[in-house]
């Protein structure tokens, strides 16, 4: 039987709705056997989720999702086997909530502005004092009835150009990967079908990635379809990079990214967990 891995999830750390704790025990439940926590911007929950994956006999693998901005883009890079007591790894991660809670801050006036009343405390009942995502926002849109469901309330308040929408600044790239290679990890771009970019663009950025020392691109992650995997395969193989797959879960009300549910990689491709001890 072939080991199941589910290498990119989430929990109310950040914009998750189960706790670690009960995050394990539903990928145990569904068979995954090598299961990584990647919460973003933040490794508090790796902790809990050890002693739970300790007790249902589950590898657990310690990582983190951390936004980037590159080239005026965000994306996500997700550190896997980090160390996450490592130094400058934390202080990275703390230099990005910061920037984080004062962005939220900004949503929250800008939706108050379009009308949103008590955006701010809103989204924060749903962040319960803990990572303040855009995600919380859109929860409390949907509560309060300004958008249908969380898709919506993206589109119409929160991407870019919208009137809740406030860019930030986060790490660079190459700080990125260094963070996550100095903490003994390796580096993957996350579901890289998710950027609004030209097949150029996406090779620059995969050529610097390299060149800065990172190691696998998200060639299977929830929802792609055979041809993203297809591409995404072909692109690891013309930059040598390894292969990651996760579900990016954030809780079982997103059926279509259930956790361990994964589609298999196409011929060919080389797993990010080759040289794993298993
Ligand atoms: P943030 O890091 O606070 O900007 O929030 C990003 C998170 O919002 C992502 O990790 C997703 O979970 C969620 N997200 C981003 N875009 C969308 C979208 N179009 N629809 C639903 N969720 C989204
Ligand atoms: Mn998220
Ligand atoms: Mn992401
Ligand atoms: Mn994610």
């Amino acid at each position: 039987m072939r080991t199941i891995y589910d290498l990119h999830t989430h929990t109310l750390e950040s914009d998750g709705t189960l706790t670690p704790t009960e995050l394990v025990k539903r990928a145990a439940g569904m068979g995954v056997q090598v299961l990584a926590l990647t919460d973003h911007d933040v490794t508090n929950g790796i902790t809990e989720a050890q002693v739970a994956a300790d007790y249902s006999g589950l590898q657990l693998v310690p990582g983190v999702e951390v936004s980037v901005t590159w080239q005026g883009r965000t994306l996500h890079v997700i550190g896997l086997g980090i160390r996450h007591d490592d130094d400058v790894l934390k202080s990275g991660l703390a230099g990005l909530r910061k920037r984080r809670n004062a962005r939220g801050r900004e949503i929250g006036d800008r939706l108050e502005r379009a009308g949103v009343e008590d955006a701010w405390s809103g989204a924060g009942r749903y962040s319960h004092g803990k990572i303040l995502s855009r995600t919380h926002f859109a929860r409390y849109l949907v509560e309060t009835g300004y958008a249908r469901d969380i898709g919506k309330a993206f589109k119409k308040y929160l991407l870019r150009g919208k009137a809740g929408y406030v860019s930030c600044e986060w790490v660079g790239l190459e700080e990125c990967v260094g963070w996550i290679q100095g903490a003994g990890g390796q580096a993957v771009i996350a579901h890289p079908g998710r950027y609004p970019m030209g097949s150029g663009t996406m090779r620059r950025l995969l050529g610097e990635f390299r060149d800065a020392g990172g190691a696998a691109i998200e060639v299977v992650c929830g929802n792609n379809n055979r041809d993203e995997i297809e591409r995404y395969a072909r692109l690891a193989s013309d930059f040598g990079l390894l292969s990651s797959c996760g579900s990016d879960f954030h809780g079982p009300e997103q059926h279509w990214r259930e956790l361990g549910r994964l589609t298999r990689f196409p011929e060919g491709c080389t797993p990010v967990w080759q040289d794993w001890k298993t």
